[in-house]
């Protein structure tokens, strides 16, 4: 769903909660308590809430009233949800991603707010229990991050300290990127994410030449392993051996980071990778179906835990622009 037939679906609040207790309860309104099917709705509006229906549990030992957003992802918003579901529209549409800035300016709200609601979606965006990667999976990493400027004994020093990404992909398939932390990537921080990202049963690993991925693969799938040599040759000569599908999708992010984001903080990258990977795995592709991006990704957000802004934020500020 684009933006324009976001604005034209749902152009109430009543008909954006109508909308998400469909996908909440696609068989009926259940107490969000004790799970009951035994539930009465009041079109009562609270002074908090306005608009919004109140449902009340009919299980006498409970008795819980709650709304169709109580205890999900938009729990306590203030902001009408007319405005949720067209920032939805805007991130699932944007291949490179959306900044809070450009969220700001198109739904007329405050930076911090923008900022927050970004990230709830973005929550919502995280994969679990994906499958594992097989066929020809390609592997390569990459780093992100910029300049800081330390105080030393001698004056103002400035250094790099770049974090790596790991990312992995199945050709005709899905991706995965991870966040490895400060520093070269290793094939001891490595390791482990081959193994938790591809299947066992793998036909081909291809990575470049770089030495941390013999040891990667080391008592996992060291024989299925091909190189390309980037020194000479972009794709092997004579066969199919390259890096070029998971280095299109670094590209990708990257372009999104520096484009849409500005500056991401660390911290929150693999959010930000998280959004990047489910956008990724639900493209458009040849000869299949276009997924319903908007539709899933408010599924999601109308099942998701609440992300108070306290425990997102922690020790942190919002990144300044
Ligand atoms: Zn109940």
């Amino acid at each position: 769903m684009h933006l324009i037939d976001v604005q034209k679906t749902f152009k109430s609040d009543d008909e954006c909660v109508e909308h998400l207790a469909k996908l909440r309860w696609p068989d009926g309104v259940r107490c969000v308590t004790c799970g009951t099917d035994k539930v009465k709705q009041y079109a009562s509006p609270t002074e908090k809430q306005p608009g919004r229906k109140i449902y009340q549990c009919q299980e006498p030992t409970c008795s819980q009233q709650f709304t169709a957003t109580a205890g999900t992802i938009f729990h306590d918003t203030h902001l009408p949800l007319t405005k949720w579901f067209m920032a939805l529209s805007l991130i699932v549409d944007a291949k490179k991603g959306v900044s809070a800035k450009q969220i700001q300016r198109h739904l007329q709200i405050g930076y911090k707010t923008a900022w927050y609601l970004a990230h709830r979606i973005r929550k919502a965006m995280e994969e679990t229990g994906s499958p594992l990667l097989t066929g020809t999976v390609e592997i390569d990493e990459t780093y992100i991050g910029g300049k800081t400027i330390r105080k030393t004994n001698r004056g103002l020093q400035r250094y790099k300290q770049k974090d790596a990404v790991v990312g992995m992909i199945e050709r005709g398939g899905q991706l995965r990127f991870r966040h490895i932390g400060k520093g070269s990537a290793t094939a001891k921080k490595v390791a482990p994410l081959v193994r938790e990202l591809v299947d066992r049963n793998v036909e081909r690993v291809v990575t470049d030449e770089s030495t941390i991925y013999p040891f990667a693969f080391d008592g996992f799938c060291a024989s299925k392993h091909e190189t390309v040599a980037h020194k000479y040759e972009y794709v092997k000569l004579g066969t199919d051996i390259h890096t070029n599908t998971i280095e299109s999708a670094f590209s990708l992010l990257k372009r999104g980071i520096l484009g849409s984001f500005h500056q991401v903080s660390i911290k929150h990258l693999p959010r930000y990778l998280s959004e990047f990977e489910y956008r990724f795995n639900r493209r458009e592709r040849k000869g299949e179906p276009k997924q319903d991006m908007f539709t899933e990704t408010l599924r999601r957000m109308a099942k998701a835990k609440p992300m108070p802004f306290a425990s997102l934020i922690a020790a942190e500020t919002p990144e300044p622009f």
